[in-house]
């Protein structure tokens, strides 16, 4: 596996005389024998955040940095000298050589583990967040802030919002753990024990802020989203995770909001919990939440379960600046398309608000755009070098 300094020296010559040899697509696949050189074994990932963001696309959350400094995992951005990269849950992402004169230190093909707890089953979690929600308040803050984005109380309290409270958190957990158990508590998110003498003392992670359950296809809460009060240097978005406290993470999972409407044979695809919750509930139409644009794969399985003939992509309205949005618009179209069902991208003037639900809520309708120009933007887009599947390159325009 190791590999001293000159011989790699030696090899990017060799991958630079390529170019002079045998033109660029040689000199791209001799590049990309490089570039996965320095894969392959586990190392530590550290997030980005506000004060070391993502040096490949800028933004603060995310992505991840190898904790040697060599390797930049971004999750947006593609500039054509990356490897691409699919994670568990089929969502891209990129690795990026960020020295390339760094010494050898074996580097990661995985993206960030979440830890080594294996997280509970969709039932345990259930169980557990409907616990942890009964005893857990909505202040009136946030019960305005729900009010004013459209939604009538008897919604707010369907869908069983709550406060993450600043204190008082080890109070409400060790009535939790002392009914269910240990065992079943320390396969659940956001829940965790710390050793204090002989003893664990449980309590709850996460942000101050409103909670949002995150619902499975059958209903079950999966998951928690807190939408941080005072976000600071962090995400406004957070998942309720023991990953910091050394048990398991949420993952990303999609999520499919109550819904006791007609069941028709139209189903949207939005991004984001809370969106599909007002969405639904506004537009009259189930709305399922991938976790965010790049992850729409997601969105998969639940409309293989649900089986809608036709879906309405209604992403953010920055699609139009942001190129990793509009790649995967165009992607998600194509994949639905193939699929076989009938698509349509819902699009509107930025004026009338950046979301799906923004827009609903101030009284306007979406255009109805056709798939054709999202079919060649699809199309257009990434080129398959040739060579193992999991090195896709994808081209610069
Ligand atoms: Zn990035």
């Amino acid at each position: 596996m190791r590999e001293d300094r000159p011989r790699r020296a030696a090899r990017w010559g060799s991958c630079m005389a390529a170019t002079a040899r045998h033109g660029p697509r040689a000199a791209r696949a001799a590049r990309m024998a490089w570039l996965s050189e320095g894969i392959g074994m586990r190392s530590a990932w550290s997030t980005v955040s506000r004060t070391t963001p993502c040096t490949i696309c800028g933004k603060s959350d995310w992505c991840a940095v190898s904790a040697d400094g060599a390797w930049a995992l971004c999750r947006r951005v593609e500039n054509g000298t990356g490897l691409h990269r699919l994670d568990k849950t089929g969502a891209d992402y990129w690795l990026y050589r960020l020295d390339e004169h760094v010494p050898y230190r074996p580097s990661t093909s995985e993206p960030p583990s979440q830890s080594r707890v294996e997280r509970a089953d969709p039932r345990t979690l259930d169980r557990v967040y409907r616990a942890l929600l009964a005893v857990l308040p909505l202040t009136s803050a946030h019960r305005q802030a729900l009010r004013r984005r459209g939604l009538l109380d008897t919604e707010i309290m369907r869908r069983g919002y709550r406060t993450m409270p600043l204190e008082g958190r080890a109070a409400l957990v060790r009535g939790i753990v002392d009914r269910l158990g240990v065992d079943t508590c320390t396969g659940i998110p956001g829940l965790y024990g710390d050793a204090q003498g002989t003893r664990r003392l449980w309590t709850l992670a996460g942000a101050v802020g409103l909670l949002i359950p995150v619902r499975d296809v059958n209903g079950r809460i999966v998951a928690l989203q807190i939408r941080s009060d005072d976000p600071g240097q962090r995400s406004k978005y957070t998942w309720l995770s023991s990953a910091k406290h050394n048990g398991p993470g949420p993952g990303t999972p999609a999520h499919r909001p109550l819904y006791t409407g007609p069941h028709g044979d139209t189903v949207r695809v939005t991004e984001g919990p809370l969106k599909a919750d007002i969405t639904t509930v506004l537009g009259g139409v189930l709305t399922i939440a991938v976790p965010g644009v790049p992850l729409w794969r997601q969105a998969l399985p639940l409309l293989e379960v649900l089986q809608p003939t036709r879906v309405l992509l209604a992403f953010d309205s920055d699609w139009r600046q942001n190129p990793s949005v509009a790649r995967a618009l165009a992607q998600a179209t194509q994949a639905l398309v193939e699929t076989g069902y009938t698509v349509g991208v819902e699009i509107w003037d930025a004026s009338q608000g950046k979301g799906i639900d923004d827009v609903l809520a101030a009284g306007y309708t979406p255009t109805l755009q056709s798939i054709v120009p999202w079919l060649h933007r699809a199309r257009t887009l990434p080129e398959k070098s040739g060579g193992r599947p999991s090195h896709i390159v994808v081209e610069v325009r």
